[in-house]
């Protein structure tokens, strides 16, 4: 930013600062010369100078200048009238224009004219008024030639300093000027943009800077000034661009935005053009700026043929590795089905075992191949998950079934650890990809575990009325991860060490496509391992689950609890299915139900009087369970309230006695709790 090279003095201070001087010298000299008048009115110049300087500094700028050019010229008139004209005293009307000009603010012609012609005007009543000599002080000869002459004196040094200073004032702001406009000719003329100033009544470009020619391809200003704007812009040229035309010719809308550009030898380019409104001078402009970006578009495109090629080119590679695999495979899953006639016939031991290494390498050929395919599929971005139907419990327990064997074959232990949460319920995922991570991550555990035991654990998170979040581990006590190694293990073909393949085999692909296809589900997968003492794989995903729970009751303990005969409940519960097995419980014990399909419902047959407990399902729909409980209790505050729900969620039993409720039943649920918490908040004698 430019800076101005010199601070402007604050002139009104000066000028007062100088008056005052004057002021306290002729009061001094009126006294020694016993001219009692005058020493009154210079005593009261420098009264009002004082007074005039609080003034200025109270912020009563203008106020203060007026004050103070008026008070001069009052002041000159009566030392003219008391002295008489021939001491000279309407000199102090030349200090008095030059400090009025001095001080004037550098606009305000206005005031300037008004002090002008009240000085004037001031001037002429004096030597119409005022006497040659005065009679009203004792004044002599020789004192009125010495008044004249320091009058004449002291109104030539008061002007001549402030004009002195008015004219350095000048020059420094003539130089500031002068290098401010320095500073703006080379930020405009040294900019990478072609800039043109436009004027907004005809539209024609009244000015450019250097770089215009350059971009434009002319040699003179003149070649671009006077010029239409429209002839620039190729766009403009034609007529059904009306919209751009009346955006870019508007004065008042500022726009961006790529446009072809037109140079002077009708070549067209690509330009970035940014128009804003620019006032100046009261007139309106538009300043438009146009940069060349005709080798970014000619990049991009280029980029865009680049990025088409790589498409094309991964399109090929996977259409080729996926055609590779399907041909593979049907000629290996011959020789597996061979093989596993040939095993079952009677051979002899020693060719028994050659079908065995026969049977064994082609499987293990068929599972890279299907590694292959997999990784190709994950890189040309094809995986998609499924979404069906799934129980997770029989899905972990086809997994131990898969590995029994193995595990039992090696001596190792494989341990499941299933949370009972889970159990029960049915899930919306993709159970064959999430099969497939585990079964990878079991596979690796058993390839890297020589002793001690592998635990595959899922356990539950969080759960709401429709979606559950899981969390799965895999960890086994085998050679463990060295820690430099853990973040490269899920990159392609990456095994820890090269001699690992030969000892244990493996492509080093089974955790990047695991890692893929828990990122599709929405996780991560992750690992904590220590050399020699084992590893911990683990991510946590979420999975959609059905909401039409079967509630499992069990006929015969509802019938072994003891009855709940005569208490009456409100239940509200949007689920039809859930509604109709918790009344048949509930009304197995005896109990009296008011059924409420949602909260407004609920809360229009909601009656005081005949209710001992609230059952309010938190989810329903136009008015839940909350808000619902916050209308009942602006009518009751201790009448009990269980919520019945299917979320679950942190600190939910706290969250739940905050929002009012004293307790909650999990759904589905389990009678002999609910049978407990009726108990527990009704006082009723069980039977
Ligand atoms: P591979 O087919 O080679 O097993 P993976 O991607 O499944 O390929 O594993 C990559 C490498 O990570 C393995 O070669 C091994 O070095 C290391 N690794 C994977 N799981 C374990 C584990 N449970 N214990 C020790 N090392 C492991």
């Amino acid at each position: 930013m430019y800076k101005e090279g010199k601070r402007q003095v604050n002139r009104f201070r000066l000028a007062q600062l100088i008056l005052l001087f004057v002021f306290i010298l002729t009061t001094i000299a009126n006294y020694l010369a016993h001219l009692p008048y005058s020493f009154a009115l210079t005593s009261i110049g420098i009264l009002y100078t004082v007074f005039l300087k609080v003034l200025y500094d109270r912020g009563f700028v203008k106020s203060s200048r007026v004050l103070y050019s008026i008070l001069l010229n009052i002041t000159a008139f009566m030392l003219c009238f008391v002295e008489g004209l021939s001491s000279g005293a309407y000199f102090f009307y030349f200090a008095t224009v030059i400090i009025s000009s001095f001080i004037i603010d550098k606009e305000d012609y206005l005031e300037l004219k008004v002090i002008y012609i009240f000085t004037f005007v001031g001037l002429a009543v004096t030597f119409i008024f005022c006497p040659q000599d005065s009679t009203l002080q004792v004044i002599n000869q020789e004192e009125r030639q010495i008044n004249l002459f320091l009058n004449a004196v002291v109104s030539f040094i008061i002007g001549g300093m402030l004009s002195y200073h008015m004219m350095k004032d000048n020059f420094f702001k003539e130089r500031s000027l002068t290098s401010s406009q320095r500073y703006l000719d080379s930020v405009f003329n040294t900019s990478l943009d072609a800039v043109f100033i436009v004027d907004i009544s005809n539209n024609t470009v009244i000015d450019c800077n250097d770089q215009s020619l350059a971009l434009f391809g002319t040699h003179s200003k003149k070649e671009i000034t006077g010029k239409s704007l429209c002839s620039f812009f190729a766009e403009l040229s034609h007529e059904n661009t009306d919209l751009l035309r009346n955006t870019l010719l508007d004065a008042s809308i500022s726009w961006k935005g790529e446009l072809s550009c037109v140079t002077h030898q009708h070549k067209i380019f690509a330009g970035y053009v940014s128009v804003v409104p620019l006032t100046f001078d009261g007139q309106l402009y538009k300043k438009i700026n146009i940069l060349d970006i005709s080798d970014i578009k000619q990049a991009q495109a280029a980029l865009q043929t680049a990025k088409e090629k790589a498409e094309q080119a991964v399109f090929a590679r996977t259409r080729f590795v996926s055609n590779m695999s399907h041909e593979l495979r049907t000629p290996l899953n011959g020789i597996i089905g061979a093989a596993n006639l040939l095993m079952q016939g009677n051979a002899h031991p020693e060719e028994k075992q050659y079908f065995d290494v026969l049977k064994y390498s082609s499987e293990h050929m068929l599972s890279l191949i299907n590694q292959v395919l997999d990784f190709s599929k994950i890189e040309a971005g094809k995986m998609d998950l499924e979404k069906t139907n799934f129980d997770l419990r029989k899905l972990i327990d086809n997994i131990y079934n898969l590995f029994r064997r193995q595990f039992e074959e090696k001596n190792l232990e494989l341990e499941i650890a299933f949370d009972e949460l889970l159990e029960n319920r049915t899930f919306i995922g993709d159970p064959t990809r999430l099969g497939q991570v585990l079964t990878n991550l079991i596979s690796n555990a058993h390839k890297f575990t020589s002793g001690g035991k592998v635990i595959l654990s899922v356990m539950q998170v969080t759960r709401n009325s429709h979606a559950c979040t899981i969390r799965f581990f895999v960890q086994d006590s085998g050679i463990g991860i060295p820690p430099e190694k853990q973040v490269h293990i899920f990159d392609s073909f990456t095994q820890v060490e090269s001699a690992t393949t030969r000892k244990f085999g493996g492509t080093g692909l089974g955790l990047t496509i695991s890692s893929k296809i828990v990122e599709l589900c929405g996780g991560k997968l992750e690992v904590d391992s220590k050399p020699g003492q084992g590893s911990c794989f683990y991510f946590t995903i979420q999975l959609g689950m059905q909401n039409d729970q079967k509630t499992y009751v069990n006929e015969e303990k509802v019938k072994e609890l003891p009855s709940l005969k005569g208490i009456r409940i409100l239940l509200a519960e949007d689920n039809p299915i859930n509604m109709m097995i918790a009344k048949a419980v509930l009304e197995k014990w005896g109990i009296v139900i008011t059924e409420a399909v949602n909260g407004v419902d609920a809360l229009e047959k909601f009656n005081e009087d005949e209710c001992d407990l609230l059952l309010l399902d938190l989810e329903m729909p136009e008015m839940d369970g909350f808000e619902l409980l916050d209308n009942i209790r602006k009518r009751n505050i201790n009448l009990p309230a269980i919520a019945f729900t299917a979320a679950l969620f942190e600190n939910m039993q706290a969250h739940l006695i905050n929002r009012g409720f004293n307790d909650y039943v999990q759904k589905p649920f389990r009678p002999e709790d609910l049978h407990a918490k009726i108990v527990q908040y009704v006082n009723v004698k069980t039977v």
